[in-house]
């Protein structure tokens, strides 16, 4: 295997973690926005990338591109080795049992339609039912509405409660022998809500449901163990935890891929063709129909490789600690009212001002150098749940600071105060 000597600076030394250590490993973070530094509070959007996975991806096209598997050269070796070493990769991260697991596709949003179709194509019949909940980003709604559209099926949701937590009552109430699969996010873009997964999974398969959960959220923020959750499918983006754009992940249970049909068709994924017939590879090449984003794959391997150099559980607990710093500083903000207030919360701090618009509020933030999102953030049920159409959402990372939240909430003051 070919491997370059790439590796993440480790940036926490003795156990000591070192969030300005890690923002200087984050050459974007570096710059003047508006002449004001750059904050970068728009996590839940996107993460910004370490210094390695940029080296690694133009190692890659310095060094190693090529088509993977198909030829016999010296490159197509060294491209298959790298990719296949970032499916390794992803296996350890996500603690899955096999690499044959570990499906690569473009997001999550592909991930979540892959499973929807393949998978629900054959497993979802007329009158059966799909569950999700309140919380869900659109792209873990629209792929089920479609399938139950296409198939006579039912899509039920489970409510939350005032402070966006799932009501398990009443999610338990929604479970029967009609359910045929759940589908439920780990982290909540829009409020932060951390849901307790394995304890929804396993009243899941208590009804004999499967189960998909939807880790776009989560990745960046808490170590995952998808063998201790026990879900039939997880996904997530690799952009969302410090990895290129277009690549993404899904893990399934090799007994549930097994019996799943192929996606899409094409090369790579077949074993023999004929006109008559063709005989499929098993996973994860059967779901990989065509040239993947190689590069990207690899770039997300150097992402994980970096971020696992630290230790999730090391992050977990300083964005914990960072998460309740911002909340109490910010609540001294005349007039903010946080939406999401659950007691397991990780990142996203959603909030209106009172006597401003959310647009207002994003824009007089960038004037200041902080990036925020204000909108919908692609969850329009959950926010219409508290009765808005759009919130101000900054979302934290391991790069931020209590600097960045002191620079946000001086800058909320300014605002309240009429010169912002
Ligand atoms: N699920 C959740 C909870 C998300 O926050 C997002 C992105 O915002 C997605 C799914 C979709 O991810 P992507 O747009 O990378 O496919």
């Amino acid at each position: 295997g070919f491997e370059p000597e790439l590796s993440a600076q480790p940036a926490s030394r003795a156990g000591v973690f070192d969030p300005y250590s890690v923002k200087r490993d984050f050459p974007i973070l570096q710059q003047q926005v508006h002449g004001k530094p750059l904050i970068w509070l728009d996590n839940a959007a996107t993460t910004q990338k370490p210094l390695s996975v940029i080296d690694r991806l133009s190692h890659f096209y310095e060094y190693e591109n090529s088509n993977i598997h198909r030829a016999a050269h010296a490159l197509a070796a060294r491209s298959t080795d790298a990719y296949e070493a970032a499916r390794e990769k992803t296996r350890r991260f996500l603690k899955a049992p096999s690499v044959k697991g570990v499906i690569f596709v473009r997001g999550a949003t592909e991930a979540i339609n892959l499973v929807a179709q393949a998978w629900g194509r054959r497993n979802v019949g007329e009158g059966d039912e799909i569950v999700i909940s309140w919380l869900e980003h659109h792209a873990n709604i629209v792929p089920w509405q479609q399938l139950c559209a296409e198939k006579g099926a039912r899509l039920r949701v489970a409510p939350v409660d005032d402070c966006g937590q799932i009501i398990l009552e009443e999610y338990e109430k929604l479970l029967n022998p009609r359910t045929r699969i759940v589908a439920l996010t780990q982290v909540s873009n829009a409020l932060g809500t951390v849901t307790p997964v394995h304890e929804l999974t396993a009243m899941a398969h208590r009804h004999g449901a499967r189960v998909l959960i939807d880790g776009a959220q989560s990745v960046s923020h808490l170590p995952v163990d998808v063998q201790s959750i026990d879900c039939d499918f997880f996904v997530f983006s690799g952009h969302k935890v410090f990895g290129p754009t277009g690549i993404g992940v899904v893990y399934g249970k090799q007994e549930v891929l097994e019996h799943m049909p192929p996606w899409q068709g094409g090369g790579n994924m077949i074993a023999d063709v004929t006109f008559e017939k063709t005989i499929y590879q098993g996973a994860p090449e059967r779901f990989e129909a065509g040239t993947g984003n190689i590069a990207d794959a690899v770039g997300l391997g150097a992402a994980l490789d970096y971020v696992e150099a630290i230790g999730m559980e090391v992050i977990a607990r300083y964005e914990h600690d960072l998460l309740v710093y911002a909340m109490e500083k910010m609540r001294t903000v005349p007039g903010l009212r946080f939406i999401g207030t659950a007691k397991e919360k990780a990142s996203v701090l959603s909030f209106v001002l009172d006597g401003h618009e959310t647009q207002d509020v994003g824009k007089a933030l960038d004037r200041e150098g902080i990036a925020v999102r204000a909108g919908h953030h692609c969850a329009q049920p959950i926010l219409r749940r508290f009765g808005l159409e759009a919130t101000v959402r900054p979302s934290l990372a391991f790069y931020n600071t209590c600097e960045d939240v002191d620079a946000l909430v001086a800058a909320l003051l300014r605002l309240q105060a009429g010169y912002g």
